[in-house]
């Protein structure tokens, strides 16, 4: 259950950035979900609601995007995505050695304010 630690992170984040922007309200936060990470974006939705009662963003909706892998390639610095037809590892110079740039974390992308 530590998707409600990622939900009450997510919330304060946005919490802000609407007060930075003067909001009134908002109509919906969009959260960006590593493939890498074990987070179940139903789970957030689910402890959504209850996390923003009283806020500002009561009443708005939280949308997820699958943020897919990326990973740098050590040998030729190639930027690719893992998959099977390359065993993982670089399509270019089949090194396995790399750096994940993407894909690792659970990020506020965008907050909707209302209008
Ligand atoms: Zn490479």
């Amino acid at each position: 259950m530590h998707e409600m630690s990622y939900v009450v992170r997510l919330v304060n984040e946005a919490i802000t950035a609407a007060e930075e922007n003067n909001a009134n309200a908002v109509k919906q936060i969009s959260v960006l979900v590593g493939e890498m990470t074990d987070v179940v974006p139903d789970y957030l939705k689910r402890y959504y609601p209850d996390c923003v009662k009283n806020t500002i963003l009561e009443g708005s909706e939280l949308v997820t995007e699958l943020d897919p892998v990326v990973i740098e390639c050590s040998g030729c610095g190639k930027k690719y995505h893992p998959s099977k037809e390359n065993n993982y590892g670089c399509p270019d110079c089949g090194s396995a050695a790399g750096k994940i740039i993407a894909g690792k974390y659970v990020v506020l992308k965008s907050v909707e304010i209302e209008d």
